[in-house]
Order: structure tokens, then sequence, then C-alpha cells
């Protein structure tokens, strides 16, 4: 199958999701998560219709957008984020993902006055719960949301999560039904520079739940482009 029968074939998945959902496939954001894959690659995900290109890696990320491999498509940033990386993406990124502590939004917020411009960010919520996980526990999230009404050029446009992974179909169901109780929650408070607009969540093995779930755009790697391959990727790095 190519990108471009694999992007087909998502779509009309996402589509019968979103209806089970009462909604339609247009209502839900369709991300390519491109790590791993090349500028070429990556063009024919864009050029196949996905709505945005989702990278990880912010060395990749730079690489990639020399060699105009999102250009046609918004790209965003879905990878954990260091706060010492934040000063490439403000400004290049249309929506950074992965925002989980006070000190990201700081940094942000700092750079983003700088260019005169207002980020756009999503908070990344750790809903498993899980130790190594990136995110900002559940309980933590107001305490996050109201520091980030204290940053005028930083709005925040809803919430992502990355749930464990499952070993049986349908296994994060809670979890995501738990994301949108949250997002729900959240959108009916009034917090300054909070819009509760994305609920990102659901990737190759269980979009479609977490569509069911709630969910308005979707991250999708392996589904698109095929599996990653991790052993060459590592012998690329250690050369
Ligand atoms: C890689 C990645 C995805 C997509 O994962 P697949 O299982 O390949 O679809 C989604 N979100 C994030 C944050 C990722 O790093």
């Amino acid at each position: 199958m190519s990108i471009t029968e694999n992007v087909a074939a998502i779509r009309a998945r996402i589509e019968a999701a979103a209806v089970e959902s009462g909604r339609t496939g247009a209502d839900i954001t369709l991300v390519a998560a491109t790590k791993m894959n090349d500028a070429s690659r990556v063009r024919e995900a864009v050029a196949a219709g996905v709505d945005v290109c989702g990278e990880n890696r912010v060395q990749e990320l730079l690489e990639k957008n020399e060699q105009h491999a999102y250009d046609g498509a918004p790209l965003h940033f879905i990878g954990h984020l260091q706060t010492n990386k934040v000063k490439y993406l403000v400004g290049l990124a249309e929506l950074i993902q992965s925002v989980d502590s006070e000190a990201l939004l700081r940094e942000i917020e700092k750079r983003a006055s700088k260019l005169d411009l207002t980020q756009n960010v999503l908070i990344e919520v750790n809903i498993g719960g899980e130790e190594a996980k990136s995110g900002v526990a559940p309980e933590q999230l107001d305490a996050l949301l109201r520091f980030a009404g204290t940053c005028p050029h930083v709005r925040v446009c809803g919430l992502m999560a990355i749930p464990p992974i499952s070993v049986e179909k349908g296994g994060n169901h809670a979890y995501f039904c738990r994301m949108k109780e949250l997002f729900v929650d959240i959108g009916r408070k009034k917090y300054n520079n909070v819009n509760m607009q994305f609920l990102s969540m659901g990737m190759s093995d269980d979009f479609e739940d977490a569509i069911r779930c709630g969910a308005n755009m979707v991250r999708v790697g392996s589904s698109i482009f095929g599996a990653r391959n991790y052993a060459a990727a590592s012998v690329q790095k250690s050369e």
C-alpha cells in the first residue's frame, strides 16, 4: 500500500468513527506523525491530503523544514520538548502540542513576546499517571492553566494525551473518556488565554476508539508510513 492509499483508508476509518460519535470526518484533524520519515515521504503524505504534519524531534524538524518537507500543510510539534529548544519552535510550529510545565510556558511566552506573536499550544496530560511519561498530572492541570492565563503571548487551544501502551484492543477507552471529561470541564471554566478547541489523542492502534470518546485530532504515524525502522535509525545516529 502506498502512502496515498494508506491516507485514504485512514480517512475512511476516521469518517466511520466520527459518524458513530455524531460527527463527520470533516470534524477530525488528521495529523501525520512524520518522525523518521524523510522529506520525500512527508511530501507524499502532504500531497495525499493529511491536515497537519506533526514532528517529534526539534533537530529533525529543522532539517526537514529546510528541505521544504512540510510545504502545504501546517506544522505541529508533538514530541517531548526541552526548554532550551523552545526558541527553534516558536513562530515556526503552528501548534506545540506537548507543553506540560510552567517552565515551558514561561519560555514560550518569552520567545513569542520577543517575536511579537501569539504561540498556540496544547497542554499534554499524563492521563495514565505513568512515572516515565511527559505530561502534567490531571490534578495539576488547573494550576498550569491558571499560569498560562498570565502569559499573554500564549494561547492554550486544547489538550493532548498519550495513554499507556495498551496490549488489548480498546484498552485505552477509559483514559480517552477521562480526557474528554477534562476537556469538557475545562471548557466550562473560564481561564484567560484558554480555549478548548482541540482534543488530540489516538494513534495508529487506537485512533478510532479515541474519536468515539471525543477526540477531534488524531496523530497517526505507522498506519500512514509503515513501521518505523528504529534499528536503521540508531545505526545512522551512532555513525
Ligand atoms: C509517533 C507518534 C504518534 C504516532 O504513532 P503511531 O503508532 O505510529 O501511529 C503519535 N503521537 C506521538 C506523540 C508520536 O510520537
